[in-house]
């Protein structure tokens, strides 16, 4: 069965899109750690990250680091944490986190956004993305 993000990526659940390429999609979380939360997922669907081949794996590393840098341009923070995970969603995705205190890498204090919100940042993040 498909994962909830090959679903985001076909378009049939919504998503705060941020940029993609063919082989990369990035969008806001949707329950966020900090304002600008984003997750990086390769659109071909793998469970784990190391689970991906070594090209693939620095791919996505080089996506990654062109959406950090749009990240620091958008949101005032000390520095972008950079967080793997996966036991929610089993497709491979790449926590890019605006972060202030270590508390922010925590995934426990979560910041509450209107639609508004995530569409302004996302637009924002977006034309900052090259
Ligand atoms: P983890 O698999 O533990 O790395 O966490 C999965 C992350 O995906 C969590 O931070 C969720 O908030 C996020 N998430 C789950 N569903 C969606 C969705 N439909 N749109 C955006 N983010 C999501």
């Amino acid at each position: 069965m498909a994962s909830i993000f090959t679903k985001i990526i076909n378009g049939e659940i919504p998503s705060y899109k941020i940029a993609e390429d063919t082989k990369f999609y990035a969008f806001l979380d949707i329950n966020p750690n900090a304002k600008g939360h984003t997750l990086v997922i390769p659109k071909k669907e793998e469970n784990k990250i190391f689970d991906l081949s070594k090209e693939e794996y620095i791919e996505l590393m080089n996506f990654s680091y062109r959406i950090a840098k749009a990240l620091e341009k958008t949101i005032p923070c000390e520095r972008i944490g950079m967080s793997v995970i996966g036991l929610e969603v089993p497709h491979v995705h790449v926590h890019l986190i605006p972060i202030n205190k270590m508390a922010d890498m925590q995934f426990v204090n979560k910041e509450k956004l209107t639609n508004e919100e995530f569409l302004n940042l996302a637009e924002n993040i977006a034309g900052n993305f090259e």
